[in-house]
C-alpha cells in the first residue's frame, strides 16, 4: 500500500510513514459520511451551532499538541501555530453565534400570502487543501459548511498527513458525528474522480493556480459548486503623506509571517519615490533583526520553508531576478545545513517585468518597485493576473477610499496587513479564484438557496 510521508523539513528527518486510503477506504468512508451528514442536515440549527462551540473549546484543549503537528510538519514557528489554532478556534465561536441568525428563513415582500428564501444544505463538500496553514485553511472551511448542514470530505496536501489525521480527530473528540468530517488520504490525481462522485455536492480548493484550473474543469465537467482561493501577488503601496515608519514595520510581518508562505503576503511593494529611500532603509532595518533558525526555539520568528523544492524554486527566482537587474539589499541565499531555511531578502529598484514582480514569490523574498506618483502605483498594482488582496498606506483617508475602489483585488486593507478573519470576506478575483469564504458570503456558497411562495390555503 502507498504511503505519505511526513518530514519535517527544519531537520529532514521522516516523521512517520502514513499509509493512504486504498479504494475499499475510500468507498466505506465516503458512504459513512454522506450517511452522517444526511441526519446532520436534520439536526436543529441552534444544536449543530452548540457543536460548533465544543469544536472550538477541543481545539483550545489541544492547542499544544496541534501546534506541535504543524510546526514540526510544515516549519513554521511555534507561536505562530499556536496562534493558527486559535484563530480556528474563533472561526468556530464567530460562526456558533452568528450561523443561526445568518441562515435564517428570508422573508421576501411580495404579492404572495409568504414568500422566503430558505437556505438548505448541499450534502457532501469536498475540500482540498494545502500546506501553508495546515489547520487554518482547513478549519475555515469546516465550520461555515458543517454550520449550513453539510458534511466534509477532506483532501489535504499530501505533505501534511498528520495534520489531515489531526482535522478528523479533533472533530470526532469534540463530538461531531462521526464521519461528518472526513479525512481521505489520498494523491491529487484521484481529486477528479472525487469531484465526479454522486455523493460530493460542491467543491472548495485553496492552493495553487494550476491546481485550481485543473479543479475547476473537474467540477465544471460534474457541474458542481465550486469556490477556488488561489495565488496571489498582493501589492503594498505606500504613498507619500502615509507613515512610512509604520508602514515599513507592518511591511516586515506583510511579507515574512509564514516564512512568506502565504497566499495574501504582501508580495510587491510599490512606494512613491520621494519616500522610497526612507521606506527600504526602516524595512531592511527590521528584517535583518528577524532571527532565522529552529521552529520550536521561542526566539525563532523566521522557521523553515515547508519543503527544500519550494526553498529552491524561490531561490530560482531569486537568481532570476539578480540577472534581470534587481538590487539586492539583504540576503538572497539558501542556509547551509539540513533544513529548507532561506535567508530574508529584500530586492529594490525592481521593475515589473522582472520574475519576482511578475510571479507569485512563495517565500521570504519581498521586492520594492518605485514609482513617481499613485496614478503608477495603481497602474503597476493592477498589472498582474492576480486579484487577491491588496495594502494601501496614506494618511489622507477619504482618497484612500476613493483608490481602494480602484485596486482590483478581493480586499483592500488601509494603513493595515492584509489578513483573513472570520467576520470579513475572504476570496480573489483574477486569476486568484472566485467565490468567498468566511463571513456571511462564505457561510451561504454552499447552500441552496431555496424560494418557497405559498399562496393563501383555499379551505
Ligand atoms: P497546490 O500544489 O495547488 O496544492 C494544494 C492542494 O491541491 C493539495 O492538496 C494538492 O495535493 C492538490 N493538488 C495539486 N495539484 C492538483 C491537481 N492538478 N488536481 C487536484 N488537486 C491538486 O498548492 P500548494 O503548493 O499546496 O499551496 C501553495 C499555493 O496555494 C500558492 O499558490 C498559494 O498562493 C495558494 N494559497 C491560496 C490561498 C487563498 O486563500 N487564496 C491560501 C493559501 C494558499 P498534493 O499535495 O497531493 O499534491
Amino acid at each position: 500500500m502507498s504511503e505519505l510521508i511526513s518530514l519535517n523539513p527544519a531537520t529532514g528527518e521522516v516523521l512517520a510513514q502514513v499509509p493512504m486510503h486504498g479504494a475499499s477506504d475510500i468507498e466505506s468512508r465516503l458512504a459513512a459520511a454522506r450517511q452522517a451528514q444526511r441526519a446532520w442536515a436534520r439536526v436543529h440549527l441552534t444544536e449543530r451551532a452548540a457543536c460548533l462551540r465544543n469544536v472550538a473549546r477541543q481545539l483550545r484543549a489541544e492547542r499544544s499538541d496541534l501546534a506541535r503537528t504543524i510546526t514540526l510538519e510544515m516549519g513554521k514557528p511555534l507561536a505562530e501555530a499556536l496562534a493558527e489554532v486559535e484563530k480556528c478556534a474563533l472561526n468556530f465561536d464567530y460562526y456558533a453565534d452568528a450561523a443561526p441568525a445568518m441562515l435564517a428563513d428570508e422573508v421576501i415582500p411580495s404579492s404572495a400570502a409568504d414568500s422566503r428564501l430558505v437556505r438548505e444544505p448541499l450534502g457532501l463538500i469536498l475540500a482540498v487543501m494545502p500546506w501553508n496553514y495546515p489547520l487554518w485553511q482547513v478549519m475555515r472551511a469546516v465550520a461555515p459548511i458543517i454550520a449550513t448542514g453539510n458534511g466534509l470530505i477532506l483532501k489535504h496536501a499530501s505533505s501534511v498527513p498528520q495534520c489531515a489525521l489531526a482535522v478528523e480527530a479533533v472533530c470526532r473528540r469534540a463530538g461531531l458525528p462521526e464521519g461528518l468530517v472526513t479525512t481521505l488520504l489520498v494523491g491529487a490525481t484521484q481529486v477528479s474522480s472525487l469531484i465526479a462522485d454522486d455523493r460530493i455536492a460542491g467543491v472548495t480548493f485553496t492552493g495553487s493556480t494550476p491546481a485550481g484550473r485543473s479543479i475547476a474543469s473537474a467540477a465544471g465537467r460534474a457541474l458542481k459548486k465550486q469556490v477556488l482561493e488561489l495565488g496571489g501577488s498582493d501589492p503594498f503601496i505606500v504613498l507619500a503623506d502615509a507613515d512610512v515608519e509604520a508602514a515599513a514595520a507592518a511591511a516586515v510581518k506583510a511579507r515574512f509571517q509564514n516564512t512568506g508562505q502565504s497566499c495574501i503576503a504582501a508580495k510587491r511593494f510599490i512606494v512613491e519615490d520621494c519616500v522610497a529611500d526612507q521606506f527600504a532603509a526602516a524595512f531592511c532595518a527590521r528584517v535583518d533583526k528577524l532571527v532565522v533558525g529552529d521552529p520550536l526555539a521561542e526566539s525563532t520568528t523566521q522557521g523553515s520553508m515547508a519543503a527544500a523544492w519550494l526553498r529552491d524554486e524561490l531561490d530560482a527566482q531569486v537568481r532570476a531576478s539578480l540577472r534581470e537587474g534587481a538590487t539586492l539589499l539583504l540576503g538572497g541565499q539558501k542556509l547551509e545545513g539540513p533544513g529548507a531555511f532561506y535567508q530574508p531578502t529584500v530586492f529594490d529598484f525592481v521593475e515589473p517585468t522582472m520574475t519576482i514582480a511578475r510571479d507569485e514569490t512563495f517565500g521570504p523574498v519581498a521586492a520594492i518597485l518605485r514609482v513617481p506618483d499613485a496614478a503608477a502605483a495603481l497602474r503597476i498594482a493592477n498589472d498582474t493576473p492576480f486579484g487577491l488582496g491588496a495594502a494601501l498606506w496614506t494618511n489622507d483617508l477619504d482618497r484612500a477610499r476613493r483608490l481602494a475602489r480602484e485596486v482590483e483585488a478581493g480586499a483592500v486593507f488601509v494603513n493595515g496587513v492584509v489578513a483573513s478573519d472570520p467576520r470579513l470576506p475572504f476570496g480573489g478575483i483574477k486569476a486568484s479564484g472566485y467565490g468567498r469564504e468566511l463571513g456571511r458570503l462564505g457561510l451561504h456558497e454552499f447552500t441552496n438557496p431555496k424560494t418557497v411562495w405559498t399562496g393563501p390555503s383555499h379551505n
